[in-house]
């Protein structure tokens, strides 16, 4: 079996950003304790598991409303997916120190989606339901309407006034153009703001060069992180067979033997040393069969 490492992988600039944001509101001897985290940091169990032990809280909860209802004292961590004015205004109200980490690219989606509704535009949001970024955004204004996978988008009433399509960060870069495309019937006048973040959109084209030459494409990271999750898609779309795994473990649950050529991918939020973990153990499975 020949091993391919697709690159780029690593963190990307949201996630890195928001490690040291942590980092450092762990350091800082002034915060205000306890600390706790609105949500998961990042989509990765590693990195929250290991903020866990140095002592912060991590909320969970069916919404940013309801998590931040839990907290009486202390500061509040802001996610790399981001929150809505109206969460960050009760946390104040509540007496709470907020620390954000939001990605840029977060904060840039919504200041565009603000911009757009103050001049008129109705919006319409690509995005995962559930996921804290989508919830973010959804409570900039209820006037926002969310598409997401599953919307039968000849169910859009028609609109002949200024709207605005974008999505949510994570998302397949080729799944939004399409969608563009086929709103464009219903809407004429739709625009287009592509707010797929570069880290997302460079891994997706990176697996699709290796489409003639792997057989197998493996996707490492979280099951909760939306990007690897659309790694996957954008591969099995493309005709690349491709599986997901959190680590070198799950490589247990499959058959690799008739595969000639594996490549090997990462999420954004996939530690690097959990990548190398696989490709070691993959070239294990390899020395063994031979
Ligand atoms: S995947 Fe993109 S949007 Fe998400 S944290 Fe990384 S750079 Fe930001």
């Amino acid at each position: 079996m020949k091993i391919i490492k697709i690159k780029p992988q690593g963190f990307c600039k949201g996630v890195i950003y928001a490690i040291n944001i942590v980092e450092k509101t762990l350091n800082d001897k002034n915060v205000k304790k306890p600390i706790y985290m609105l949500g998961n940091i990042v989509h990765n169990k590693n990195i929250v598991n290991s903020f866990r032990k140095k002592g912060i809280i991590v909320l969970e909860g069916q919404s940013r409303e309801e998590m931040i209802e839990q907290v009486q004292s202390g500061t509040v961590i802001i996610t790399a997916h981001g929150a809505c004015n109206k969460i960050k205004t009760r946390a104040k109200e509540k007496g709470l120190t907020v620390i954000d980490a939001t990605c840029r690219n977060v904060d840039r989606t919504h200041q565009l989606i603000k911009d757009k509704l103050d001049n008129g535009y109705i919006v319409y949001y690509y995005g995962k339901e559930k996921h804290p970024e989508t919830e973010g955004v959804l409570g900039i204004s209820s006037d926002i309407t969310l598409i997401t996978e599953n919307t039968d988008l000849t169910l859009i009433p028609k609109n002949k006034g200024k709207a605005f399509l974008t999505n949510q960060t994570t998302m397949s870069y080729f799944d939004v153009y399409q969608i563009y495309e086929k709103l464009k019937q219903i809407i004429p006048k739709l625009e287009l703001g592509e707010e797929v973040c570069s880290a997302t959109r460079r891994r997706q084209e990176a697996v699709l060069l290796y489409r003639e030459t792997i057989d197998l494409c493996i996707v490492v990271g979280d099951a909760l992180s939306n990007n690897t999750k659309k790694l996957k898609e954008v591969a099995e779309k493309n005709g690349i067979n491709a599986i997901q795994i959190e680590d070198a473990s799950q490589l247990a649950y499959y058959d690799l033997s008739d595969y000639k050529t594996v490549g090997v991918t990462a999420g954004a939020s996939t530690p690097n040393d959990i990548v190398d973990e696989v490709i070691a153990v993959l070239k294990m499975k390899e020395n063994t069969s031979n």
